[in-house]
């Protein structure tokens, strides 16, 4: 059922705009496409309406999903990994025994988004697509190589995470594209994850420089493999490669740790802006990459 309504109201940077509701994602994808590009998806609303109020964003038809019931939800995978609807609330997302146990630092990642209200709104895929490369969820997801599923025109594929995003606040999503789900693989055992966030302020503030660090220990004690991914510190979110090839097989120490935090450095292209400068940023990456790495750690070996 589409339901349509023209939207009146005096905020004065906002334009008029014509709101749909549409109720199965083939709805929604059809209208994204009647409507060409001056369409935008609405999820929580938690970064869209801020830039249709205040950035400069005019979208001449928005497309809710609020009443797509089957984009919500987390749900156990056939093979053992996770799924979980775009829709989700970040709330649902950090609270869910699964994702706290086996995917630690993606609860990380959302348990520290925002303030309880701005969780209980926002969600997972409004987080992904809205592509800031502070993103809270971003790296965990991409150290759990988890894949998007996304629905067009054409029908549904799937990508990984990190291919998602091509700059700050754009994706390589085509138009009338909308994610369904992110499907994170099993994980084996004796595996850790960590999430850690700098900001200014303790809360309700965007990451200066966000680190999520995925370990997993071989039957011998040594680091069968590592991801390492970086917020904030690139125009996109960025796994540093180098820093995990240099774990892979050996084995785990203060001075290893702080080694793959330098090399983590070496792989991000951090600017000076209102949060902290370049340099800053490049040292939080050093502490943080080795912070993570021995909580990691701990967690892997419990
Ligand atoms: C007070 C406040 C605090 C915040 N704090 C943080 C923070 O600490 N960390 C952080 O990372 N973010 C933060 N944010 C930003 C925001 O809350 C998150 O990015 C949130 O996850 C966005 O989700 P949403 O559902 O509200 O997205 P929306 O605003 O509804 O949408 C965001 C973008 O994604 C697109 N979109 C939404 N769903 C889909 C989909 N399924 N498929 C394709 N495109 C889609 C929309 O068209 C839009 O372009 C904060 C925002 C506010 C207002």
């Amino acid at each position: 059922m589409r339901v349509r309504i023209r939207v009146r109201y005096n905020a004065p940077h906002m334009r008029r705009f014509d709101y749909f509701a549409p109720t199965s994602v083939e709805e929604a994808v059809s209208l994204l496409q009647e409507r060409g590009d001056g369409a935008r998806l609405l999820a929580g609303g938690t970064d869209l309406l801020v830039q249709m109020k205040e950035a400069g964003v005019h979208p001449s038809a928005v497309v809710s999903l609020h009443a797509v019931d089957e984009l919500r939800g987390i749900s156990d995978e056939s093979d053992g990994g996770l799924r979980i609807g775009a829709r989700t609330l970040m709330n649902d997302v950090a609270a869910h025994e699964t994702v706290r146990g086996a995917y630690t630092a993606l609860a990380e990642g959302a348990g520290v988004l925002g303030s309880t209200q701005t969780r209980n709104m926002a969600t997972i895929g409004g987080n992904i697509a809205n592509a800031a490369p502070s993103a809270d969820t971003a790296p965990p997801l991409a150290v759990f190589d988890a894949e998007a599923e996304i629905a067009g025109p054409g029908g549904t594929r799937t990508l990984p995470v990190i291919e998602l995003f091509s700059g700050p606040g754009s994706t390589t999503l085509e138009t009338a594209e909308v994610i369904t789900a992110f499907r994170l693989p099993a994980v084996p055992d004796h595996t850790g994850s960590a999430y850690q966030r700098h900001t200014p302020r303790k809360t309700m503030d965007i990451a200066t420089v966000g680190v999520s660090v995925k370990l997993t220990l071989a039957d011998d004690g040594s680091i069968g493999d590592a991801a390492i991914c970086l917020g904030a510190v690139a125009p996109t979110v960025i796994r540093a490669g180098e820093a995990e090839r240099a774990l892979a097989g050996e084995t785990p120490s203060d001075e290893l740790f702080a080694s793959a935090g330098e090399l983590a450095q070496a792989a991000a292209s951090p600017i000076s802006d209102v949060r902290g400068s370049a340099e800053f940023r490049r040292y939080l990456i050093g502490v943080m990459t080795r912070r993570c790495l021995g909580i990691a750690l701990e967690r892997a070996q419990a």
